[in-house]
């Protein structure tokens, strides 16, 4: 079946169902699966049969709160145990075809098993996210992204099924894909966006004009918040001349569990995959949909290792309130991560909302390094930048500048703005930027 590349749907009655409709969906498929994870995957059995919860207690959405949380811990503390898949998968190692695994950044790599319809589902998913930003058959992609034991290699499988001529570009040097992008002028990128940015850098250093040498129309950017942060959108496209998506993966789940439409409004979530909850970050009291908390997922259909209620780690909220490109699935907003978060003077303090202050000034370049420290008992921050080149003001000047706009947006100045010239920062990374430094003296357990 040929699609009609004019139809902004790539499967159109799932993403336009009405809510009740989809919740309705959602519902049948969490009874199934809680059921389907108690029969079959150790764990579950065990803390459903401690909680008192049976799969039959499942006859609403909300009674998924009678169940009890896991959490990346959880992950690591069950692999391995009882079988290579561990307690929390749900089929014996036959049915399983691939698996990805976490990077590990924050203790032990988890790894997450898919079975040939889990991995098929996932691709469907990453279609329809790259039909929703605009990507047709004709167009020319390179999937830019690590394809080691990352969940976000294989997406590009996602782009071929939709049609795209795809060159798997992995992490190439920046010259080979600055020469494929002059030589082979493919319309659509996916990196990260501190990437995406330094991409743009080089190759106006090369001697490029990213708006006139290349055909880049579309980038994607996931893996880092920038996507989200308008500031730093602009930023990239202003570089590229190309419009910027955010997408929102989880290696527990898909490589793009949710992307932005063309309103950049918070990204769609593939609500008939995941039932999104959200809960105090401090209490773990459930919030209604709108209240910003960290994101509880349950995956709905994954059948080689179910989640069920599983603490992203990940602080944010859902709009369920219609989008006006006309899809009916929830929207996230994402802040940060809960062990980025800290706090100063009882504020909740993001590195995002610190990214999107810096990317806005003018006199910087908008590198930046945060310091995280503790001084009578109480925790502050300091921030580093990099003045642009050219800029006449003095650095007391553009300190001040600085710290008045962090006060004005945050609510708590930083404790003190180094000023670096254009380049003094060791920032700038092919990967995942390291911009954030706690130099605190605190146990963290998640
Ligand atoms: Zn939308």
């Amino acid at each position: 079946m040929s699609r009609d590349i004019n139809n902004k749907f790539w499967d159109e009655e799932l993403e336009t169902l009405p809510r009740e409709e989809l919740e309705k969906k959602q519902l049948e498929d969490l009874k199934e699966i809680v059921k389907f994870a108690y029969d079959h995957a150790p764990y579950y059995k065990r803390s459903f049969d401690e909680a008192g919860v049976k799969p039959e207690d499942i006859r609403t959405l909300k009674d998924i709160q009678k169940f009890p949380f896991i959490n990346k811990k959880t992950q690591r503390d069950t692999q391995g145990v009882g079988s290579f898949l561990g307690e929390l998968a749900a089929v014996p190692e036959e049915d399983v075809v691939f698996i990805s695994t976490s990077s590990g950044s924050t203790g032990v790599p988890t790894m997450s098993p898919f079975t040939k319809k889990d991995f098929d589902e996932f691709q469907e998913t990453e279609s329809r996210w790259f039909w929703q930003i605009g990507m047709r058959p004709n167009d020319r992609y390179v999937h830019a992204l690590n394809f080691s034991l990352y969940v976000g290699g294989p997406d590009v499988i996602g782009a071929q099924n939709l049609g795209a001529l795809c060159i798997w570009g992995g992490t190439l040097p920046s010259e080979r894909l600055l020469f494929i992008l002059k030589t082979y002028q493919p319309t659509v990128i996916w990196t990260s966006p501190s990437y995406a940015w330094q991409l743009g850098e080089k190759a106006l250093k090369a001697g490029y004009d990213p708006k006139k040498d290349f055909n880049i129309k579309k980038i994607i950017v996931a893996g880092e918040l920038g996507g989200s942060i308008d500031a730093t959108r602009k930023a990239i496209e202003d570089i590229w001349g190309a419009e910027v998506f955010d997408f929102y993966g989880l290696s527990d789940i898909f490589g793009a569990c949710a992307a932005q439409c063309e309103y950049h409004d918070g990204l769609h979530i593939a609500e008939n995959h995941i039932l999104v909850e959200t809960v105090d970050i401090h209490t773990g009291e459930i919030l209604e949909p709108g209240q910003t908390g960290e994101l509880v997922f349950t995956t709905l259909r994954k059948h080689a290792r179910p989640l069920i209620r599983f603490k992203t780690g990940d602080i944010g909220r859902i709009d369920t309130t219609p989008c006006k490109c006309g899809r009916t699935h929830g929207r996230i907003h994402i802040l940060g991560r809960k062990d980025d978060m800290f706090i100063v003077s009882a504020v909740n303090v993001f590195p995002s909302d610190i990214e999107a202050v810096i990317r806005e000034q003018s006199d910087l370049t908008g590198e930046y390094l945060i310091r995280i420290f503790e001084k009578d008992f109480t925790s502050k921050y300091a921030v580093e930048v990099e003045k642009a080149t050219g800029v006449t003001k003095d650095d007391d000047t553009v300190a001040a500048e600085v710290s008045a706009a962090l006060k004005a947006r945050i609510g708590v100045k930083p404790a003190r703005v180094v000023i670096h010239p254009d380049g003094g920062l060791n920032t700038r990374s092919e990967h995942k930027s390291k911009r954030v430094i706690d130099e605190r003296n605190i146990d963290y357990n998640i």
